[in-house]
């Protein structure tokens, strides 16, 4: 089969719905809306429907008390169910669902004597798999040329289970092979989130991990657009739900985006926008319940690139201070600190460093959202080189800019107003995008407030 050229001449959306978007009959009847409107969308990209993923990882954690099991295992059966009973032609898809249900009984019955990180990613990818059988038939319904596709045919990844790393390479090939002549007839269904290893075990790229799947899809295809659609319309100058004077930002670069996502913004998955950073895509986040609304295009280059743009908070830091007088005028004290910290895969978020102590932020890899901890191990492993005092209740706050570290006057504008804080670990300069500080978690919320009002109103 021939393949389709894909030139900027030839426009290919990959667009990419959450779970909140596809969480019913409605809402996926908007969205294959969405998507029939603009003839150029041909690849889709979904969630599980909102509620399911959370119900499922409980299942996998194992669920021993048959009662409540079989609550969790009723709700999701219900989610869908509705859904089966409002399609015109039920009986299409209902076998697959019955059978993905069964899936779904007896792994949760088999994780509850004994759960395992393999069996959890099989369990969970369930969410999508019914997702999709649903979400395509409202699209065959409307008179779409619409088919179902499994992703894991593509989306190779190595085999960490619950955080998987997917290998681009072996996906843009697989897509090609397989995905790419899907296109010349079809609009293809697929599930975010899941992915395959070399083994043929069914992997996850971790919570929220759809955004970054239709980035990959996007990159493989060659696509030219990607679009987030979810339930807000695009990123906002701060969470509207801190401040009503929250702001929407119709146009924002990579660099100011990816700062954002790293930095707890929350409406894109923080590596969304690496695959299309590589392969220069123009993103649009937009709201599926109010696609009029317009949302936020990210691109290379835009049009503005003002001093102060945006303020994320990342609650639940942990700030670990290292202290040792050995370190003075030492060499090899810091390189011994990071190898202990590698040893033990901690990741570090922030740094600052005295002439006799350094102080870390750990990075959020623990999907349960509570505080990053440091392994026992690890803090008797540094105890043997220096004292180690460990911090929590803290959050972070980033200021997202342009030029932030070359403007004169920045710095005095903006710890000026925030002169009533208490300021802990200040990162400034390393990033012209961004600046950021710990303060305690009880301020963070007025800390935002007050910036957002002396820079960004
Ligand atoms: N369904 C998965 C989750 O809830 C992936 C996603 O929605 O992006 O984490
Ligand atoms: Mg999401």
């Amino acid at each position: 089969m021939s393949m389709i050229p894909t030139t900027t001449t030839n426009p290919l959306i990959v667009a990419k719905f959450g779970g909140t978007s596809v969480a019913d009959y409605a809402a996926m009847c908007r969205s294959a809306n969405i998507v029939i409107t603009n003839p150029h969308t041909k690849i889709v990209l979904i969630s599980a429907c909102s509620g399911v993923t959370n119900l499922l990882v409980a299942l996998a954690n194992g669920i021993s008390d048959i009662t409540l099991r079989q609550q969790h295992l009723q709700q999701l059966t219900d989610t869908h169910q509705q859904i089966l009973n409002q399609l015109q032609h039920p009986h299409t898809v209902s076998d697959a669902i019955y059978a993905l249900f069964d899936d779904i009984t007896s792994a949760s019955a088999q994780a509850a004597i004994a759960s395992s990180p393999q069996l959890t990613d099989k369990l969970v990818s369930h969410g999508e798999l019914l997702s999709t059988y649903l979400f395509n038939q409202i699209l065959v319904e409307m008179n779409a040329a619409a088919i179902r596709f499994d992703i894991r045919d593509v989306m190779r990844t190595d085999t960490q289970f619950g955080k998987a790393i997917p290998q681009p390479d072996l996906i843009r090939q697989l897509a090609q092979q397989h995905l790419l002549p899907q296109l010349v007839s079809h609009i293809v269904v697929s599930q975010g989130f899941i992915g395959r290893d070399s083994q043929g075990n069914t992997t996850t790229l971790g919570r929220g991990g759809s955004d970054y799947s239709a980035a990959l899809i996007a990159e493989a295809v060659d696509a030219t657009t990607l679009e987030i659609w979810t339930d807000v319309p695009g990123m906002y100058t701060t969470d509207p739900r801190i401040t009503a004077a929250a702001k929407p930002i119709k146009e924002i670069s990579f660099s100011e985006a990816s700062e954002m996502a790293n930095f707890g913004a929350k409406i894109l998955h923080p590596s969304t926008l690496v695959p299309a950073v590589r392969q220069q895509i123009p993103v649009f986040v937009g709201s599926s319940i109010a696609p009029q609304q317009g949302g936020t295009w990210i691109r290379k280059t835009v049009e503005q690139a003002p001093l102060f743009r945006a303020l994320a908070l990342r609650g639940n830091q942990t700030l670990v201070t290292l202290t040792s007088l050995n370190m003075f005028q030492a060499y090899g004290f810091l390189a011994e600190v990071f190898r202990i910290l590698a040893e033990h895969k901690i990741s570090v978020d922030l740094i600052t460093t005295s002439e006799v102590s350094v102080s870390l932020t750990l990075d959020q890899t623990d999907t349960g959202g509570g505080a990053p901890t440091l392994p026992l191990a690890a803090v008797e492993q540094l105890n043997q080189l220096c004292r180690v005092d460990i911090e929590q209740g803290l959050s972070l706050v980033a200021l997202i800019g342009n030029h932030m570290s070359d403007s004169k006057g920045s710095a005095k504008h903006i710890f000026g107003a925030l002169d009533a804080y208490n300021l802990r670990l200040i990162c400034y300069g390393a990033s012209p995008h961004n600046l950021c500080f710990l303060v305690n978690e009880a301020d963070a919320k007025s800390v935002i407030t007050t910036l957002h009002q002396q820079l960004l109103e």
